[in-house]
């Protein structure tokens, strides 16, 4: 069964790989037996996650890139092209957020989390679904948020956004199927980095805990099964879709 979810000989293309959940897919895409190629705008940082790859016998090269630089991408995706032949699957998981209420939030920042997280995936899915459709292959999974489903105070460029990438995987799954498929995955609150702020906030950590079904935060490795599942031949049959792992916090009413 394991063959099911195996990426053996498959090239993926993951944004945001330098920290956080994305260096963690980087690992788990790898251990499947992808080629990694670990996209980002902090070479160092990416170099340490493509060593931690082939340090554990994988493959991982690492392409610089800032996903808001729709040229840059059209010339990153075309290298690889010409040096892997192809992309099998892409993972858009680069995102950023900003905090603050809707009546001092700034026109620039609140353009800047939607190029981020919605227009860089729609470039990036665009230019490389070209080559998929061609080839009559591929694996899309966007990084989209438990922010896609609810709202909440502070964040409305990143809920606008994260919305809007559920509406951008569903066009994708209608435009690129039957070969290529398109899906979404919606984490609730996992400690990484881009949530410090929150993690030192006692009165949010303890809400969290009460009212999710799992009782804890989120960790990066609760994401490795979805993503997988998506990335995989496991998950050929299932396109369009959001997939939600909270931990029950969407679920829960209080
Ligand atoms: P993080 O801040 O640790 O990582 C974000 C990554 O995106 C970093 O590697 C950063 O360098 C990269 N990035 C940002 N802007 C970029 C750009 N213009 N070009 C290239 N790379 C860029 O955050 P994370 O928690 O690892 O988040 C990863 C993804 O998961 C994001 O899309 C985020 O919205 C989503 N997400 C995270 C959580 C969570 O609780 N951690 C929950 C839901 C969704």
């Amino acid at each position: 069964m394991a063959d099911l979810f195996s990426l053996k000989n498959r090239v993926v293309l993951l944004t945001g790989a330098s920290r956080g959940l994305g260096r963690d897919m980087a690992l788990t895409l790898a251990r499947a037996g992808a080629t990694v190629l670990c996209a980002g705008r902090t070479v160092k940082a990416l170099e340490a996650t493509a060593k931690a790859i082939s340090r554990k016998g994988g493959r991982a090269h690492v392409v610089p890139l800032d996903v808001t630089d729709e040229a840059a991408v059209r010339e990153q995706v075309e290298n690889i092209i010409a040096r892997h032949r192809r992309i099998d699957v892409l993972v858009n998981n680069a995102g950023v957020l900003s905090r603050e209420p809707i009546v001092d939030l700034a026109t620039e920042s609140f353009r800047l989390t939607v190029e981020t997280d919605l227009i860089a995936p729609f470039v990036l899915s665009r230019e490389i679904g070209r080559h998929m459709l061609k080839r009559k292959y591929g694996r899309i999974v966007n990084i989209a948020s438990v922010l896609a489903v609810v709202a909440r105070a502070r964040v409305s460029g990143y809920v606008s956004a994260k919305h809007g990438i559920v509406g951008l995987t569903k066009s994708l799954a209608v435009e690129f199927g039957p070969d290529v498929t398109a899906n979404a995955i919606a984490p609730g609150y996992i400690r990484t980095e881009i949530n410090v702020a929150l993690q030192q906030n006692k009165g949010f950590s303890d809400m969290l805990e009460q009212r999710t079904a799992s009782h804890r935060w989120g960790r990066p490795e609760d994401l490795r099964g979805a993503l997988l599942l998506l990335a995989s031949d496991a998950g050929a049959y299932i396109t369009g879709h959001t997939l939600v792992v909270d931990g029950g916090l969407s679920t829960v009413l209080a």
